[in-house]
């Protein structure tokens, strides 16, 4: 979600393109419809597609010789907590329940699921949580004190977030691309504005039209509009967004560009050598959003896409 969305309010236009965007996605087999919004099967054309912007986003950072480093889907509450995700985006946040009831309760629970009534009440928190950003586990790993050239990493995985729609550019269950730098202020900040136009020429030789613009995140509730803006006056975060659905509609972030200053090297206790506390930069490209968008603009058959936009691609 970003500004550059609308989140509130019907246009009756821009659902009609969003469901047209989707049906023909379905329809022309790229997408499969899993019956939850925004959670889809992905077929051969996608795969193909996804894997080449994939790898294109790879070799466009191979310069940073990045440590890779992939983590699964979920991860613990104790790096959750750590990141203080749940103050900020509550609305989003998903954990992993299980059961751990004895015989009588799996009864009462069997008994529930009988009558037709939800049983996951039955299951308890574990101390799991489906991971929404895919830099988040890397910063309890990096010990106390970061080298003075500060830490690189290459990180690509699952996020989830609870924001279920029928925009096919807002799916629940996604993958970033992220690269990460952990080290001094200006490294940190070196890193977010020393990748945009590099991420902006890839983008735009896959044949997409690009704006970055400054951009906030999606911070829940009241004092969440408070620091949004802050966000966006300190110009921490910028989105590279196209406008998917035409020139009438806001455009949507494909990837972004973002300087977190000292707040995770302060949540995990972070250090560069001089004792400061580190600063953090992600980069990420949207994997799914930077897919579809470009089935959005050349069609569902990448073999009829222009030759510059395939090269761009190694497709
Ligand atoms: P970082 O920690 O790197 O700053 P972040 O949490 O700020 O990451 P976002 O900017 O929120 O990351 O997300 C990165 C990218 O992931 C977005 O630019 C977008 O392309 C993609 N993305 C975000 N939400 C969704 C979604 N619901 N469905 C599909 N893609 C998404
Ligand atoms: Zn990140």
């Amino acid at each position: 979600m970003t500004i550059t969305e609308p989140t509130t309010g019907a246009v009756p236009d821009l659902d009609a393109a969003r469901a047209a965007l989707r049906s023909r996605l379905l329809d022309d087999g790229v997408l499969v419809d899993l019956g939850s919004p925004g959670l889809y099967g992905r077929t051969g054309v996608f795969e193909r597609v996804y894997a080449a912007v994939d790898a294109a986003g790879v070799r466009s950072q191979a310069d940073l010789g990045a440590d890779v480093l992939r983590f699964p889907p979920v991860e613990t509450l104790t790096a959750f907590e750590r990141t203080d995700y749940i103050a900020s985006f509550p609305d989003l946040a998903a954990s992993v329940s299980a059961f751990t009831g004895d015989d009588r309760t799996h009864r009462a629970l069997l008994a529930a699921r009988e009558r037709g009534d939800r049983w996951e009440d039955f299951l308890e928190p574990a101390d799991l949580m489906l991971t929404p950003a895919v830099c988040h586990p890397v910063y309890g790993l990096v010990g106390d004190t970061v080298p003075q050239s500060g830490r690189t990493f290459d990180i690509v995985g699952d996020s989830f977030r609870r924001e279920p729609s029928l925009d096919p550019m807002r799916l629940q269950a996604f993958h970033m691309h992220e690269f990460v730098v952990i080290g001094t202020p200006e490294d940190a900040r070196a890193h977010r504005d020393g990748r945009i136009p590099g991420m902006r020429a890839l983008l735009e030789s896959f044949g997409l039209a690009i704006d970055v613009v400054p951009a906030n995140d999606p911070f829940f509730g009241r004092v969440g509009q408070i620091l949004a803006r802050n966000q966006v006056e300190q110009s921490l975060k910028f989105e590279f967004v196209t406008p998917v659905y035409g020139p009438d509609h806001a455009a949507t972030a494909i990837s972004s560009a973002n300087l977190h200053e000292d707040h995770f090297g302060t949540a995990f206790g972070i250090r560069t050598p001089d004792g400061e506390v580190a600063h953090s930069a992600c980069v990420a490209f949207g994997l799914e959003r930077i897919t579809i968008a470009l089935f959005a603009a050349h069609g569902t058959d990448p073999d009829a896409w222009p030759e510059t936009v395939r090269a761009a691609l190694a497709l």
